[in-house]
């Protein structure tokens, strides 16, 4: 047995899918998000029509229209047990611990988590791309909204696209090099630098843990991964963890 002194947890979709966040539907070689409007009508969007820099530029109302409604749907949705289980952690957790999700909704932070960064951005902030400000936002977000910090008609969803630079990276690979436990929560492991971590902490001396769904893309990187809901999986390691402090 090890002692374990500090943890970094990366979560996915999969942690909100409870909650009534979809995660993606991947069909083939094409990822889809699908979800229904306030009306009640299914909507789908190829990821690529909606989550890159090229979507942005050719369809703006689109993409602005597509992150208005995610916004607007987490009006109607709470934290679960996975969150709730991570808050716990964070706030019993006498060692280091960063949290690091993939997530663009804000139930982590409902739930009580802290040490948290949101690597892929947030539905509820806004980004200038004229001056690169970026400050809580509510409401929709149309188009050509201007930005207080430097007046330019460019304000954007602070969503990282494909083909971005993930947010605080420097910060969260410090934490995964001097990390003792890596546990990957909800996450299919198919979107990449997030999916290197694993084998980034397995090579700095971590142990390795996946609790998810079904086994992810690089489920064969982790020492030990355990099958099922995170509402089940996460509250149960948690409780084991805080108790054993140790792998
Ligand atoms: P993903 O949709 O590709 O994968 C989700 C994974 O979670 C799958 O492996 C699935 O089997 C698993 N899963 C589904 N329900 C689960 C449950 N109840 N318990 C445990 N596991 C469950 O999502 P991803 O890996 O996070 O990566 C894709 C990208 O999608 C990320 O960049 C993220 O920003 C974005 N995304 C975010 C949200 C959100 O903010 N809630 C939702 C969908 C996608």
């Amino acid at each position: 047995m090890t002692d374990i002194r500090n943890i970094v947890v990366l979560t996915g979709a999969g942690v909100s899918a409870k909650s009534g966040i979809p995660t993606f539907r991947t069909h083939g070689a094409v990822s889809y998000w699908e979800y229904d409007n306030p009306e009640g009508v299914r909507q789908r969007h190829r990821v690529e029509d909606v989550c890159t820099p090229e979507a942005l530029a050719g369809d703006p109302v689109l993409v602005h229209r597509f992150y208005d409604a995610r916004r607007a749907a987490l009006a109607g949705v709470e934290p679960n047990a996975a969150h709730l289980a991570l808050a716990r952690l964070d706030a019993e957790w006498p060692g280091e611990l960063l949290i690091v999700t993939q997530n663009v909704d804000d139930l982590h932070e409902r739930a009580g988590a802290r040490r948290l960064v949101h690597m892929h951005g947030e539905l509820r902030s806004a980004l200038c791309a004229a001056c690169g400000a970026r400050r809580p936002h509510a409401g929709d977000l149309p188009p050509g909204s201007v930005c207080p910090a430097c007046g330019a008609s460019a304000l954007r969803p602070d969503i990282v696209f494909f083909g971005e630079m993930p947010y605080r990276m420097a910060r969260i690979e410090a934490a995964v090099a001097e990390a003792d436990l890596f546990v990957s929560i909800g996450t299919s492991g198919a979107v990449y630098p997030a999916a290197g971590f694993v084998q980034m902490a397995a090579h700095c001396g971590a142990a390795t843990l996946e609790l998810n769904l079904e086994r992810s893309a690089g489920s064969s990187s982790f020492d030990e991964t355990r099958l099922g809901l995170a509402g089940v999986l996460v509250p149960a390691w948690v409780e084991g963890i805080l108790s054993v402090r140790s792998w």
